[in-house]
């Protein structure tokens, strides 16, 4: 599971269990992208940072594991690299499945090496109670033409309409983040002040 997870949520820790749980899989890595290409220029804390509260985040679950393979890898993070990486470590045996939020899905075929990337790995797309999955199955149809040998599969996971954003909007403004995020991940970010108004 990639994100930026700046910071880590509930709703990346229910997404991942969901699909977890639905598709069987033996353990969830958890990658904190590490100079991500399509957040050029945004208020990202430092990359440990995000790391550290990746690792408080799965720390009860002896399922998760959180993944420096991106933050240690030099330039821009492409899940293909990343795909690929992984197959390396785990060996050709072991299936990779890619979970993100469906809205990442939307521009798949404009992916680096999209092509290639569509037939690495099982694709599956997150999606929230209220998504347009009719929508993004249209648009999807213009990757599925660049590859047909595309793989995504749909996992509705429970209404949370928890995000990143609002968490660190909640903390500049001195509003509480508690019971959105695990508790140790909030005194992280207490304790280094993060995401606080300079
Ligand atoms: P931001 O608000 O900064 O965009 P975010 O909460 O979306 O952050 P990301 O790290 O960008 O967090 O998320 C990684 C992936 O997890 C994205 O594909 C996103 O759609 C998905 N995701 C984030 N929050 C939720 C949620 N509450 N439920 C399901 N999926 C989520
Ligand atoms: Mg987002």
């Amino acid at each position: 599971m990639g994100g930026t997870f700046n910071p880590i949520h509930y709703g990346h820790l229910v997404t991942a269990e969901t699909a977890r749980v639905q598709f069987e899989m033996d353990q969830v890595l958890f990658i904190p992208s590490g100079n991500p290409p399509h957040k050029k220029g945004l208020p990202i804390v430092d990359t440990e940072d995000r790391y550290m509260m990746t690792v408080l985040a799965v720390m009860s679950n002896p399922d998760f594991y959180a993944s420096r393979i991106e933050i240690d890898r030099q330039g821009y993070s492409y899940s293909i690299d990343t795909i690929r990486q992984l197959q390396q470590i785990y060996g050709p045996e072991t299936e990779i499945c890619f979970i993100t939020g469906a809205d990442a899905y939307y521009n798949m075929s404009t992916w680096h090496q999209a092509e290639e990337l569509m037939e690495s790995c099982h694709f599956i797309a997150a999606t929230r109670p209220g998504f347009d999955k009719e929508d993004l199955l249209r648009s999807l149809a213009d990757s599925v033409k660049m590859n047909p040998k595309l793989r995504i599969s749909f996992l509705d996971v429970p209404a949370l309409s928890i995000s990143s954003s609002d968490i660190r909007q909640r903390i500049e403004n001195g509003l509480s983040i508690r019971y959105l995020l695990p508790e140790t991940v909030e005194a992280y970010i207490h304790k280094y002040h993060l995401y606080e108004r300079k």
